[in-house]
């Protein structure tokens, strides 16, 4: 497999690039406008054919890069259903894996930043990694204030469906704002101040009711945008 984890400062978006090394196939999960030719270039330079750009749910702090890929690469946007995007060439859903050459990508409905989340694990030889968007970051997770977000929600998923994980699988996620780059599960489990060290449902929910955050600066170009596959009008 090849594995890439690549960062965009504005945002502190992480996009990670999948690629199986036999087909040369390729994935990019959650890339951005702004960064595009960087991708580009990086596919180009590992010989690599793009062939699905991978939305973990709607952002609402940054274009995704997904509609200018294909237009340039002709790659297929995969999008979750839930989402209700148009302009989609796949529809992701829980149960149907997104494949890329021999490697699997299993989507994990993961529902409270946002109603369309999903998470996407990848059983690879070695560890397992698990991509978890803005459901789990490292020592954090994404808001729930808003686009449907639900903080007891959210805590269901990520016991449910990611910290049920094994303790060795990595976590990588959408962001972090300090750079750091990769935790695990069991690192999640026993110390994520919101949601781990056996923090229940009810403390989880206090703990984001109380951040009183500013509304993100991107929100209302970011979110029209991104349920268009990221095509910027300019209208
Ligand atoms: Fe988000």
């Amino acid at each position: 497999m090849i594995f890439r984890q690549l960062f965009e400062p504005v945002s502190s978006t992480y996009t990670y690039l999948v690629a199986c090394e036999e087909t040369r196939e390729a994935a990019l999960i959650d890339p951005v406008l702004e960064t595009v030719n960087r991708d580009l270039a990086l596919l180009n330079e590992l010989g690599l054919t793009l062939k699905y750009t991978i939305e973990t749910h709607i952002h609402a702090d940054h274009v995704t890069g997904a509609d200018r890929l294909r237009d340039l690469t002709r790659s297929q946007t995969a999008v979750p259903e839930k989402s209700a995007a148009r302009q989609v060439d796949v529809a992701i859903r829980e149960g149907e894996p997104i494949c890329v050459g021999t490697l699997r990508l299993e989507p994990l409905h993961t529902p409270g930043h946002t109603d369309d989340h999903h998470a996407y694990l990848l059983r690879s030889t070695g560890a397992w990694r698990v991509f978890t968007g803005d459901a789990l970051m490292i020592d954090g997770c994404g808001r729930t204030d808003f686009q449907n977000g639900d903080a007891a929600t959210l805590y269901r998923s990520v016991h449910d469906k990611l910290f049920s994980l094994p303790d060795e699988t990595l976590v990588y996620p959408a962001h972090d704002y300090q750079q750091r780059q990769v935790s695990s599960i069991g690192q999640e489990r026993a110390r994520n101040p919101r949601l781990g060290g056996g923090k229940n449902v009810e403390e989880f929910v206090a703990i984001m009711t109380a951040l009183n955050l500013p509304r993100p600066k991107m929100m209302d170009v970011a979110v029209p945008a991104n349920l268009e596959c990221g095509e910027v009008r300019n209208a």
